[in-house]
């Protein structure tokens, strides 16, 4: 182990085993030095995703004019870097889509140039 590892425990959230993995990594090569909890090799590719390049599924609301609710729920169909989300979220706040809106309806196709639509996940009828 050299002296810029850094160690961690996280909880793998794959499956209900929730195995606590320990491990040792260099930030700079973003290589596992060492690990040791995991009960099968998908806790390893969770952790080097989990620490290298996380990534979440975005939940939010947008905006509705002329609808019965002011704003619509809306999620991501993908998971996106969570680096992103930010980026993501100030798009989504500046925009607003016009009533009625339908569960599954495409409202921002691919922002931001991301593999991913933002979709309605609750629909509002038009007032
Ligand atoms: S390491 Fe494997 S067995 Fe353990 S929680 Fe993750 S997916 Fe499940």
């Amino acid at each position: 182990m050299n002296n810029d590892s850094t160690t961690k425990i996280l909880t793998c959230i794959i499956c209900p085993n929730s195995c606590r993995i320990s491990l040792t990594y260099d930030p700079d090569t973003q290589e596992i030095t060492s690990i040791h909890g995991a009960l099968c090799k998908k806790g390893k590719d969770w952790v080097e995703q989990e620490l290298f390049k996380p990534m979440r599924t975005l939940c939010s609301s947008i905006r509705i004019t002329g609808g019965r609710e002011p704003l619509a729920s809306i999620r991501t169909t993908k998971a996106v870097s969570l680096s992103s989300i930010k980026e993501l979220m100030e798009l989504i706040k500046a925009s607003s889509i016009k009533a009625p809106v339908e569960i599954g309806q495409v409202v921002l196709s691919e922002p931001l140039g991301l593999d991913c639509d933002v979709i309605i996940t609750r629909g509002v009828d038009r007032l």
